[in-house]
């Protein structure tokens, strides 16, 4: 494997892939801080709580997410998480987006796959054989001393 930066690819672009991610789980249910932690994990992504929360904050403050502290009798009240009307707004857009992107990335560059000829335009009807066969990067959270 080629040396990443991954810091580099963190801000630049897994940001927004994790933005899509808190979206479309709040829209699920609510969720807490360390809920999205692990599930962002379980992904294979190594997220901190430091990169987390100053996420979330922003994501509040951009009215796509609406919080409230829940009152409980323990002593850690937690902090959950609500997609708003606009989060939900934005939610569908990036569906969209997510869907294009797939198609032209993942399926296209399949159908184009390399020692073929380079096709400007996919039959209509073009099956994917690759794109089903192709295992998913296995991304393992690097761990931390
Ligand atoms: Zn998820």
């Amino acid at each position: 494997m080629t040396t990443l930066d991954a810091k580099l690819l963190t801000r630049e672009i897994l940001l927004g892939f994790w933005k899509v991610h808190i979206l479309h789980h709040a829209a699920e249910h609510p969720i807490i801080g360390q809920w999205v932690l692990s599930e962002l994990r379980r992904h294979g992504y190594d997220i901190s709580p430091g990169t987390l929360y100053p996420l979330l904050k922003r994501m509040e403050r951009n009215g796509w997410l609406r919080s409230e502290i829940a009152v409980g009798k323990g002593p850690r009240r937690r902090r959950y998480y609500h997609l708003t009307s606009r989060g939900a707004a934005v939610l569908n857009v990036l569906r969209e987006t997510v869907v294009e992107l797939h198609r032209e990335v993942v399926e296209e560059a399949a159908a184009h796959a390399p020692r073929k000829p380079l096709r400007l335009e996919a039959p209509a009807s073009v099956e994917l054989p690759a794109a089903k066969k192709a295992a998913p990067a296995s991304r393992k959270p690097r761990r931390r001393p």
